[in-house]
């Protein structure tokens, strides 16, 4: 497990709405991103309030190894009994591609995320998320990768 300092750059690379044509949109740090989830309290939360937000932490909880958020997040018919996280990977980013409601409680999030195993060429991960909401909190269902 990693840890990351509030003020610090989101792995997610996660960028402030702008809305206006002469404002770049400026990089969030971990506090105003995805630590807002990562670091809330595991069951009061807050937790991340749609599927694009959970995806987006859910990235973050693998660049920095937190395998008890991934598990958190995860429906629970579909978690894996243990989550590996390959020694020495890089993440190079993540790129949301869609984010779509497909019912009252469930939604897809399309994403492309980068890494770089040690000693190897740069991998692309692309996959069509799905995620419901159960009990007020939205949870990772599975994906269909590309
Ligand atoms: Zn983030």
């Amino acid at each position: 497990m990693k840890r990351l300092a509030p003020a610090q750059p989101c792995p997610c690379g996660g960028v402030s709405a702008s809305h206006t044509a002469s404002k770049a949109s400026k990089p969030l740090s971990y506090g105003q991103c995805c630590g807002r989830w990562l670091e809330a309290d595991a069951i009061h939360g807050p937790f991340a309030p749609d599927a694009h937000y959970l995806m987006r932490s859910r990235y973050s909880a693998f660049v920095l190894e937190r395998e008890d958020y991934l598990r958190a997040t995860w429906q629970v018919g579909h978690r894996p009994a243990t989550i590996e996280f390959d020694p020495g990977v890089k993440w190079l980013g993540l790129e949301v591609r869609d984010f779509r409601s497909t019912g009252a409680d469930t939604a897809e999030v399309e994403f492309v995320a980068r890494q770089k195993p040690p000693g190897g060429p740069a991998v692309r991960l692309h996959e069509r998320s799905r995620f419901v909401l159960e009990g007020g909190r939205w949870l990772y269902l599975d994906g269909t990768q590309f």
